[in-house]
């Protein structure tokens, strides 16, 4: 019997079985497929709240402090597991080409200053001297040096094998079919590998969280955004900083790739490209960098964004079901936000804190 059984090995699920392990507790993984083969694996890897949350509040104050652990996080794990994750974080800009886009942008700018963030008002020569690939219709921009991308692909590695090493029972293929109950207390799961019990359960399964809870009869807003993505090749295309349009983003990263996306679309759980979707991206993206008109196509793929209703993730205990809590509904900011939410889900299930967990609290839509 586990302390903890977490169940979905997504980049939540690892995060946060290897954050409870350095704390000493006996965890059990269990992914239904291959370690991070969702939505993690699809992302972009961007790491980015002050482009990504439009107004101060919970989101934002999340996600900066998220980027905050990110270097030390990143490093702890590249010494524990002799990999490189390739973080970046040496800037981004979100620019706008029109004089509505300049005024929304300069909206934003001004409220971000206020609070003290490190963002910056460029135009003319300081915008190409930032990025000399970006197009001569940009107007304006607003530069954050401090947020950049993660190759998340590595870092999903990094974190399995550092669970590995630390002990955590990896189980994967295994899938989950139904939670297991006594005495109206959760005490884990039925699975494709028999059952396994654990004192505390923790739903980390992404887009398919709310289909795990409907086992108990329990309703949670969580349905999957599919996100079409692309790369390309950055031959001949040396980009310095990851670049928001309002119709797409372009993120260098450090093996070669450019990864340009993404559509966020509506279609259960279909994940595949398709070829409207393929071309809303491409069309989305060169209008920045016109350079791209002359990349080598690599690849596309997709995947499914685990989204809540209010676009708040959840994170906590399941009313109702002692020894069950979720972490989930991250959105487009799951890379973004795991060393946080593997914090602050370590601090619940270790001590009994919610003291961050308060405006994610599953309780905003389930009554006991
Ligand atoms: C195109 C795209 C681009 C994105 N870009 C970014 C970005 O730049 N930055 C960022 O921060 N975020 C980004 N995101 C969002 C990010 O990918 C997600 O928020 C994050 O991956 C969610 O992680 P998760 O672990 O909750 O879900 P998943 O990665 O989906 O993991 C859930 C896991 O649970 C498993 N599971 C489900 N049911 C069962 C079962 N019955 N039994 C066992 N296992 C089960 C699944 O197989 C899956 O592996 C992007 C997403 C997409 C699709």
């Amino acid at each position: 019997m586990s302390d903890c059984l977490v169940v979905g090995g997504g980049i939540i699920g690892l995060s946060l079985a290897y954050e409870l392990s350095r704390r000493g507790m006996a965890v059990t993984l269990v992914e239904q497929g291959e370690w991070g083969g969702q939505a993690s694996s699809a992302a972009a890897g961007m790491l980015a709240p002050l482009k990504e949350f439009t107004a101060p509040g919970p989101m934002l104050d999340m996600g900066v402090a998220s980027l905050r652990l990110y270097p030390q996080w990143a490093q702890t794990l590249e010494e524990f597991t002799a990999g490189d994750v390739q973080v970046s974080l040496e800037g981004l800009l979100t620019v706008a080409l029109n004089e509505e886009e300049q005024e929304q942008l300069q909206t934003k700018y001004h409220w971000q200053k206020e609070k003290g963030y490190a963002v910056h008002w460029l135009t003319g020569k300081e915008l190409t001297e930032v990025e000399p690939m970006l197009t001569d219709n940009a107007q304006a921009a607003i530069y954050s040096p401090r947020e950049g991308h993660i190759n998340n692909r590595l870092l999903l590695r990094a974190l399995v094998t550092a669970c590995r090493l630390q002990g955590v029972k990896l189980l994967s293929g295994c899938v989950v079919s139904g939670i297991a109950v006594k005495a109206g207390k959760v005490i884990g799961v039925e699975s494709s590998m028999g059952p396994l019990r654990a004192e505390q359960t923790v739903i980390t399964s992404g887009a398919w969280a709310g289909i795990m809870l409907e086992m108990l009869n329990v309703s949670v807003p969580v349905r999957p955004v599919r996100g079409q993505i692309a790369a390309v090749s950055s031959v001949g295309i040396p980009l310095r900083t990851v670049i928001f349009g309002t119709s797409g983003y372009i993120t260098p990263k450090k093996d070669g790739k450019i990864v340009i996306g993404a559509t966020e679309d509506e279609s259960g759980f279909q994940r595949e490209v398709t070829m409207a979707g393929l071309a809303s991206i491409l069309n989305g993206v060169m209008p920045y960098v016109p350079a791209l008109h002359t990349a080598a196509f690599l690849e596309a793929w997709g995947g499914l964004r685990p989204a809540t209703a209010d676009g708040k993730p959840l994170l906590g205990p399941i009313p109702g079901w002692s020894g069950l809590s979720i972490a989930g509904g991250h959105f487009r900011n799951g890379i973004l936000l795991s060393p946080i939410t593997a914090k602050w889900m370590a601090d619940y299930l270790e001590q009994g804190s919610t003291e961050h967990l308060e405006p994610f609290l599953p309780s905003r839509f389930i009554s006991e």
